[in-house]
């Protein structure tokens, strides 16, 4: 097949609903769109009919609401298309009502208390700006998943709704700058890193079935050291994988564009073209599912946990986020005419203040017991937010700031007049790679998500924190008597008040911890620390502005990630104990036992035995000590799991579970390091890590 004919070929887009829908239906389907309008039941009818053909045609049985509970992967519930007849024979129905609305049982996501289960329905609504889709035989339809009190269960509603808010108040401050602008959309292109490894080494170890990352293992005598993987030559095998991966991403119209070798041996990365938000994020759960299914088809295995190993760089998710007018025009791009200049200072500015502002929401839509193992460690941004303008950009606002003429070394100079803001380029050379929040030229690449995450978190904040911005500039300028005089001062104002969010040095440092500290900027190192900022005044009274969360939704939200951070280090400390218990004290003992075996024959033969003897002692203390910590981390798993309040059980898996779990791993770590390979209970690092060859 051509590539004309592979992409999209699963897709029910733009060209098809063009080619099978009578026009008016097409009519007035883009223009509930354009103007977020709900359809009508005859136009989805009609709409629900002609998709049902198009994918009988595809092979089709069953259809399916495709949704996003917040446990954060995509749920489904198959329905098949049939419809008895009065003659006891089926026929293929789905209805206009069957589109828009489905009705799953709602009662096994979580929903953090909103829901007593007697009430435990909800449904799910087409959200059309997203196409359906075939999967496995069944036409999967985007949808938005509410409860019947009206509560948002998903990620998707609240993402819907944070566009529509930062919509809102773009429109307001375009239309200042004379433009009549309908709508403005926020677009993302998610960067998403990957490891592959051989599904024979996954299979060996219960810590990767269970938990999706290692919890025992000592680093392998070859890691990144030699930085070799990163963008190198790519093995065949994986080549192969790529390219199936491509295309069963094409299909599904993926616009799957980039992929490379990343810095950690097995690992890699795949690149979208961006697009609006809620689509990319669409895209992405999609992503996430077929790299795992199509791993699978290559006798491997795909991990997406943010740190499956230790030692070794864990994965994330960049998310390049902008905002862009229906005409097209990127808000972020510094663009060259003067009066677009003052305009993209002012959408910059408010991205400014709403991150200083925000920094505690920011921080915690990328919070979970997975991101806790990158942030901070020197691979990944630090757990403080902090932006990246580049020298350009810093110098421009500096200038603004203490009202001189911004000269640009030798090349230009710029003059800082009110309605002759700054022309500039493009400066994409100073990247700096340690930054959680940088602007790259037309875009700002926020770098602090974990690669399991849904993007609709992070996209939802992002969305609200820059509209609640946008607003109160709109409010303060719509009154303003010389507009280009406002907006000149407020662009000021802004950045001296908000410039301690700037940060362009080294954000791995130590210096940057306490120079941040001295700044007043957060520091939510843990999960347990940065969920309950959620809750805040502030941060609840933003939601409710814009019609994001309600209280009780943010609550729920709350105890849901809270719940489920505890519920991962939960399963995280059985698998070890369960591991060492059953796996590595065993083998040791048996290995010791083989020590002790040979130091008696070979003493008995009159030689010395030392080297034996010695590993045997170390082994037998090394489990001593593991034996006792043990002990100790089944005592704080059960008091753990007896803890009532959501916070306090979170933060008790943090302060008095982990600490065991780490030094139970040490020592294991010490064990495996002295026994002989062939006693070791399952693959090592060096195994895991090399496992898939040319
Ligand atoms: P890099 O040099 O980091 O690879 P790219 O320009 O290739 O930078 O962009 C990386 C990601 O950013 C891609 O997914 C790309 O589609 C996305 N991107 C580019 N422009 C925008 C934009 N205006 N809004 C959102 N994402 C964007
Ligand atoms: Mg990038």
């Amino acid at each position: 097949m051509v590539m004309s004919e592979i992409f999209g070929s699963l897709v029910f887009n733009d060209t098809v609903m063009q080619e099978r829908l009578p026009k008016y239906t097409y009519k007035e389907l883009m223009s509930c769109i354009a103007d977020n309008e709900p359809i009508s039941l005859s136009c989805a009818t009609v709409i629900a009919n002609a998709m049902k053909d198009w994918a009988i045609e595809k092979g089709c049985t069953h259809y399916t609401h495709w949704f996003q509970p917040m446990t954060g992967i995509t749920a489904e519930k198959h329905d098949a298309f049939i419809q008895p007849t009065s003659d006891g024979k089926v026929i293929m129905e789905f209805s206009g009502k069957e589109l828009i609305k489905g009705e799953p049982d709602a009662s096994s996501f979580p929903s953090g208390g909103i829901r007593a289960t007697f009430e435990a329905r909800g449904y799910t609504a087409w959200d059309p700006t997203s196409y359906a889709f075939v999967k496995d035989g069944t036409l999967c339809i985007p949808t938005a998943f509410v409860s019947y009190t009206g509560e948002v269960l998903d990620k998707k509603t609240p993402l819907l709704k944070s566009m529509n808010a930062l919509s809102k108040t773009a429109c307001r401050i375009l239309k200042l700058f004379g433009k009549n602008v309908k709508k403005v959309i926020t677009t993302v292109g998610p960067e998403q890193e990957y490891f592959l490894i051989d599904k024979s080494v996954y299979e060996k170890r219960k810590d990767l079935i269970y938990s999706g990352r290692t919890l025992f293992g000592a680093p392998a005598p070859k890691g990144q050291e030699l930085e070799d993987h990163y963008f190198g030559t790519i093995k065949q095998r994986v080549v192969k994988y790529m390219a199936d991966l491509d295309k069963e991403l094409w299909k599904l119209g993926v616009l799957a564009k980039t992929k490379h070798n990343e810095v950690a041996p097995a690992q890699h990365e795949l690149a979208p073209i961006f697009s609006q938000s809620n689509v990319a994020a669409d895209a992405n759960q999609l992503t996430m599912e077929m790299m795992k299914k199509v791993a699978s088809r290559h006798g491997m295995v795909c991990l997406l946990h943010e740190k499956p190993f230790e030692g070794v760089n864990g994965s994330g998710k960049h998310n390049n986020w902008s905002m862009s007018t229906d005409k097209g025009e990127n808000l972020l791009e510094p663009g060259d005419t003067p009066e677009d200049n003052a305009q993209f200072l002012l959408f910059l500015s408010a991205v400014i203040k709403a991150v200083d502002e925000y920094q505690d929401l920011l921080r915690l839509s990328v919070a979970s017991a997975g991101n806790d193992h990158r942030l901070g460690a020197n691979e990944a941004p630090p757990a403080i937010v902090s932006m990246f303008l580049g020298e350009e950009l810093d110098g421009i606002l500096t200038a603004i700031a203490e009202d001189r003429t911004y000269s640009k070394r030798a090349k230009c100079e710029y003059e800082i007049g009110v309605s002759s803001l700054p022309k500039f380029t493009k400066d994409s050379t100073d990247r700096n790679r340690t930054s959680p929040f940088a602007f790259t030229g037309n875009k700002f690449e926020f770098r602090m998500l974990g690669s399991t995450f849904s993007i609709s978190g992070p996209n939802i904040i992002l969305n609200t924190i820059v509209a609640e911005s946008l607003d109160q500039f709109a409010d303060r300028l719509e009154g303003a008597e010389d507009f280009m005089a406002s907006v000149k001062e407020l662009i000021k104002e802004t950045f001296i008040k908000h410039r301690r969010i700037i940060f362009n040095g080294n954000g791995y440092s130590d210096e940057w911890v306490k120079e941040a500290k001295k700044r007043g900027l957060l520091n939510l190192e843990s999960t347990p620390e940065a969920l309950p900022y959620f809750k805040h005044k502030k941060n609840v009274e933003l939601f409710e502005k814009h019609g994001i969360f309600s209280e009780l939704e943010v609550n729920s939200r709350t105890d849901i990630m809270l719940e489920n951070y505890s519920k991962v280090v939960n399963i995280e400390a059985l698998t070890m104990i369960d591991m060492a218990n059953k796996q590595i004290l065993p083998a040791v003992t048996t290995y010791v036992k083989e020590l002790a075996k040979t130091a008696l024959a070979t003493k008995e033969l009159g030689f010395e035995a030392t080297a034996q003897i010695e590993t045997a002692k170390k082994l037998t203390a090394l489990s001593a000590n593991a034996a006792t910590t043990l002990k100790k981390l089944k005592e704080k798993v059960s008091k753990a799991e007896s803890i009532v309040g959501t916070e306090e059980k979170a933060m008790f898996y943090r302060t008095d579970v982990i600490p065991y779990m780490n030094k139970l791993r040490k020592d294991a770590d010490e064990m495996e390091v002295n026994t002989a390979d062939k006693y070791w209970p399952f693959p090592t690092y060096g195994a895991i890590l090399f496992s898939v060859k040319d």
